[in-house]
């Protein structure tokens, strides 16, 4: 590649900054000149904020007002690569400029002066006595002899507690030194042994091998069964990328970032990788961040915003669990990190690896159709096997009012508790009662903000909003008709599921599985370790158990609603109720034992329970494709969502409508336009939303379109205007 441009002192150059202007600044070059991509630190008014040098200074700019760049940051430049990339990414999720680049610097201190920290170095002194813990310790120092750790790294890396370290310290077998505190990550080995992999298996590897050492872009989609040892089989591709000299990302969905994955990872090539998600400290952050731009971070592991990560040369991305919906970001830029996977790695020759049981529907099309090379593994690793799934016709069984387990499911449970084994119950809904309504006059306790009903939550004892987080005291009178001592919880929640298991089963350990019931991420990783040990007899889970946790001792999975996203009017609701239950059957039987899957459903007969029962999965693809196409919805035509909102409803439908009277750009390109209309939850946090949704043809212009469509339209007051490009929500 060329040299980037280069800037004489003086000389007048255009900053990108992350601040919300929809153009780039123009300024002097500092002391000592600076290349196009530089990190900078630029006065702005009366602040000094961070931005990229973009380029030549558009120039309208009175010359004698110039200012010029405070100074150039001590760390790895833009790559242009990463600059084609943010405007790519940009441009397809029509968001401005200056919103992608403070996605790609979210890390805290970037322009502070690299600040010190302890760290360790063999020292001249011998200790007083060799033990074993002590001998790993002194060996590890001796395999990386020109590098420092610091005393946390040092004793994990050599499986040692930390008191080992202190005590070598103490005795001068090792120094303590001042380092710069963004130091390099440990090296990975990639050549340490890896386990015997299964024929399909190391066909797979080699095949990814084989991608990644062709140097060039591709995606692979890497399907196989819960279980099947698609783990191993990327870590392989991993190895490759390493052994080439590139970076290696694995994007998981933030709550499958647990211990129990790094320590794979560790036991795969000898160090910790760099970690990257909400739970980072933030000192960790900016030392992923300028380690990953120096190419001192070989592997990270992160939620999906490590994708906007300066990687100095990246060469394979893999997506675990590619199918998850949290990989769609839903607030501030609107994009999916598993689609902008594959276009960062078609920026930077790089491979992307799509791993998933039940692969979106858009993924599955991109592998029939050729676009993506597709890889299988068709049986769960040593003698586990897929669990049987069974339906239980609900009109069959006879339930008390009140309660949702059946006959049938409670004689399974009580069988594994007899065994000593766990069984888990699935229900999607978070909190005690889906509803609160008066027994007199018949009314719902709803949301004061939001079109939305307050759900119980009696482990905080209260009632809760689920769109704005609002939360108030269950009435004892009801806010209608007053009458008191009416109001009752109707429906179930994870939580009254769990009174009614308790009930059941009154010896029985059990545990409540739902992210508002755990103060941290934290605290919920630990607890999911726990009942991994063996530390409950009935788990309770709500969506969050469907992703990639291993419990051993799971051989029955109870699923209390199989019916309950099939209801919605949502394009994906098959494809999602599909993948979730196959998920959450999946996560039975991963050991030695064989599991079983029990669908409670009222409606047994439907295609998608029926495809879920069967197990032939190509078939409710391709019906399911076939449905699609027929419709000309995606991945066989395109879609984008607009969300008006403001607290004035009349100003927010003016808006609608003057926009739909005047969609000339929509007409050129053919696409029709629907709405406006009030979004399904019409109002949140006491502004009104609404709705309008745009079809196009597979090939039209979409953004450029849309972008031209909005364009005149100025945001009065406090109105607001976003663009969803694929929507994955409706709402
Ligand atoms: P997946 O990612 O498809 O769910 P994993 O890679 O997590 O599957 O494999 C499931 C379990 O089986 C893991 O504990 C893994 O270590 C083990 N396993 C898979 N393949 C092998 C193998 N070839 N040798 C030894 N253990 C394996
Ligand atoms: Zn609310």
């Amino acid at each position: 590649m060329n040299e980037p441009e280069f800037f004489q002192q003086g000389e007048r150059l255009g900053v990108l900054t992350t601040q919300p202007l929809d153009r780039v600044l123009d300024y002097r070059a500092p002391e000592g000149g600076c290349f196009r991509g530089a990190f900078v630190e630029v006065p702005l008014g009366p602040r000094k904020v961070l931005g990229v040098v973009w380029g030549r200074g558009a120039g309208d700019f009175e010359a004698s007002k110039l200012r010029a760049v405070i100074r150039v940051l001590d760390v790895a430049p833009m790559r242009e690569e990463m600059r084609a990339f943010l405007t790519k990414a940009a441009d397809y999720t029509l968001t401005p400029l200056p919103q992608m680049l403070r996605l790609a610097t979210r890390a805290p201190g970037l322009s502070d002066p690299p600040s010190m920290r302890k760290v360790l170095r063999l020292g001249e002194g011998a200790p007083d006595r060799m033990t074993d813990a002590r001998q790993k310790v002194l060996a590890v120092m001796e395999e990386f002899g020109g590098l420092a750790f610091t005393p946390k790294e040092l004793a994990d890396m050599a499986g040692v507690t930390a008191s080992v370290v202190k005590g070598l310290v103490k005795q001068g077998a090792l120094r303590e030194e001042e380092a710069p505190r963004d130091l390099p990550y440990p090296p990975l080995n990639p050549d340490l042994p890896s386990k015997d992999l299964t024929e399909d298996q190391a066909t797979a590897a080699r095949a990814l091998d084989r991608a990644v050492h062709s140097g060039r872009y591709g995606t692979t989609l890497l399907k196989g069964v819960t279980g099947s040892g698609k783990t191993e089989v990327y870590l392989e591709a991993v190895a490759s990328a390493l052994r080439k000299g590139r970076q290696a990302l694995v994007l998981l969905p933030e709550i499958a970032l647990t211990a129990e994955f790094l320590k794979r990872v560790e036991a795969r090539f000898g160090a910790t990788p760099a970690e990257w998600h909400s739970g980072a400290t933030m000192t960790e952050r900016r030392r992923v961040w300028k380690m990953v731009g120096q190419g001192k971070a070989q592997l990270v592991i992160g939620a999906r915003s490590a994708l906007f990560l300066p990687y100095r040369d990246l060469g394979l991305i893999i997506v675990d669990e590619e199918h998850d919906t949290s990989y769609k970001q839903e607030d501030g830029v609107l994009y999916n990190a598993r689609d902008m996977s594959v276009l960062r790695a078609a920026m930077c020759s790089a491979q992307v690896v799509l791993a998933s049981a039940t692969p979106s529907l858009e993924t599955w099309a991109n592998a029939d159709n050729g676009k993506y090379t597709r890889l299988n593994l068709t049986s769960r690793f040593g003698t586990s096997v897929l669990p049987e799934m069974r339906a239980i016709d609900m009109r069959d069984e006879d339930l008390p009012t009140g309660t949702w387990i059946s006959p049938k499911l409670k004689q399974a449970m009580t069988l594994r508790i007899e065994r000593g084994e766990q069984s888990l119950l699935f229900l999607n809904r978070r909190g005690f009662a889906p509803l609160t309504i008066c027994r007199a006059c018949g009314a719902q306790v709803a949301c004061d903000n939001c079109d939305a009903r307050m759900v119980e939550h009696r482990f905080m004892k209260r009632l809760m909003c689920h769109q704005c987080g609002d939360t108030k005291p269950v009435p004892e009178a009801c806010p209608t008709c007053e009458v008191e001592g009416k109001m009752a919880p109707v429906g179930p929640g994870i939580e009254r599921l769990g009174e009614e298991a308790a009930a059941l089963f009154p010896e029985a350990r059990i545990a409540v599985l739902s992210s508002d019931l755990f103060g941290s991420a934290r605290a919920l990783k630990q607890r999911i370790e726990e009942i991994a040990a063996g530390e409950a007899d009935i788990i309770l889970g709500t969506q969050l158990v469907a992703k990639g946790h291993n419990f051993p001792l799971l051989t029955l999975v109870g699923v209390i609603d199989a019916d309950l996203g099939l209801q919605g009017s949502d394009l994906r609701a098959g494809e999602r109720t599909f993948q979730l239950m196959r998920q959450v059957a999946g996560r039975a039987g991963r050991a030695e034992r064989p599991g079983e899957a029990l669908l409670q459903s009222f409606q047994p007969e439907h295609p998608v329970i029926r495809a879920i029962l069967s197990g032939d999965e190509e078939e409710f693809w391709r019906a399911e494709a076939e449905q699609r196409r027929i419709a000309g919805v995606p991945p066989y035509g395109r879609m984008a969502g607009i969300i008006l909102s403001g607290t004035d409803l009349a100003q927010v439908f003016d808006l609608g409508n003057a926009l739909a009277r005047n969609n000339r750009p929509l007409i050129d390109i053919n696409a029709m336009l629907y709405g406006p209309a009030p979004a399904p939850i019409a109002r949140v946090r006491g502004r009104h939303r609404v709705r309008m949704l745009i079809k196009a043809e597979k090939g039209a212009p979409l953004q450029d379109a849309i972008a031209r469509w909005i364009k005149p339209f100025r945001m009065k007051g406090d109105l607001r205007l976003s663009v969803d490009i694929d929507p994955q929500n409706f709402f």
